[in-house]
């Protein structure tokens, strides 16, 4: 899809400055991540796939066998035959860790951040009055940018927008010596992720289709850590219990950024799906030339409110 293309290669451009003025490289690394193949027909289809995003988006990859696969990974099991390398992104070994350098950063540069609960948000003339559990704040501008919340706290200001969630689970393992897992790599002919982050080996989920506020359910986990126990030795669990999180999702997998149509000072950032983490700095920029009434990087047209 061009439109999203265009936004996601904001990201790396985004984070970069961000993360050099939070001081925070040490949490990043620059080696892109494997898709892993267990059957040569799906890999072959897939290198198709990647060739033609090559070609339409310029993004990189580099095909391997399962020679070149294992002198990046020699821990995996042999049943995988072989993997895409993608060369452009970036992980972070600590997402929650990067995020509060981000914070600090922008503290220090005398921004100002305020936690607490919202209670309730009223246009007063022609600005706004935030109500929090904390203090009243009057502002020219608000922001709407509660992930998979955004949607049922519009509907009290009129706005219906068709959200849904798509949930997920990680779960952290200690690494089993001697193996040593060195790139994100995902099972693509399963569905899930693991990773080397801070704290431990990160298996994540795919999407598990439910309400926001359902009971978790461990299961979706449990199946996933069986068969990446066949992968990978994973050794014993580290988190207490399975983390849960909500991915929020419009039903074009677009998210909206710009202004409330009905309500000037409101503007809406919301239903950024799977990739609300690494479109966070992009959006923030879109979102600040639109308010100075700047010229955006790239059109956006596609992600108004009002194509809903
Ligand atoms: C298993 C899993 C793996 C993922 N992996 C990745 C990944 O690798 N890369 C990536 O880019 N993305 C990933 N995502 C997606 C990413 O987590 C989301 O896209 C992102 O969190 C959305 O960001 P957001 O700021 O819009 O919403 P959120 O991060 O959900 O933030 C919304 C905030 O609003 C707050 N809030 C709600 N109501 C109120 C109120 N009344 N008052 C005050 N605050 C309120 C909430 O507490 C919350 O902090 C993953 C998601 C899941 C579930």
């Amino acid at each position: 899809m061009p439109e999203y293309a265009s936004l996601i290669q904001l990201s790396l451009k985004t984070h970069g400055p961000m993360i050099d003025a939070a001081g925070a490289d040490h949490l990043v690394r620059r080696q892109g991540w494997l898709e892993l193949y267990r059957t040569p027909e799906k890999l072959a289809a897939r290198v198709k796939e990647a060739e033609e995003a090559r070609r339409l988006y310029g993004v990189e990859f580099a095909q391997l066998d399962r020679a070149a696969l294992e002198e990046k990974e020699p821990s995996l099991s042999d049943t995988i035959i072989g993997a895409i390398h993608w060369l452009d992104p970036w992980t972070v070994a600590d997402p929650g860790g990067l995020v509060a350098a981000y914070a600090q950063a922008f503290s220090k540069d005398g921004g100002r951040i305020l936690q607490s609960d919202i209670k309730s948000v009223q246009q007063v003339g022609d600005r706004w009055q935030v109500n929090t559990a904390a203090e009243v704040l009057e502002v020219d501008n608000v922001v709407v940018a509660l992930g998979p919340w955004a949607g049922s706290w519009l509907k009290e200001l009129g706005y219906h927008f068709p959200t849904f969630v798509k949930r997920g689970y990680h779960m952290h393992y200690a690494p089993q010596a001697p193996a040593k897992l060195n790139f994100w790599v995902m099972d693509a002919e399963v569905g899930y992720l693991l990773a080397p982050m801070n704290a431990g080996i990160r298996l994540t989920t795919g999407a598990e289709l439910d309400r926001l506020d359902a009971p978790a359910d461990v299961n979706q986990l449990g199946a996933a850590e069986k068969v990446a126990r066949g992968v990978f030795p994973l050794g014993e669990r580290r988190d207490e219990a399975p983390w849960k999180g909500a991915r929020p999702c419009l039903p074009d997998m677009k998210p909206v950024i710009g202004p409330a149509p009905r309500h000037p000072g409101l503007w809406l950032a919301f239903g950024h799906g799977h990739q609300g983490f690494t479109l966070g700095p992009a959006t923030g920029h879109l979102l600040a030339d639109m308010m100075e009434g700047q010229p955006t990087a790239i059109n956006m047209a596609p992600f108004r409110a009002d194509r809903f």
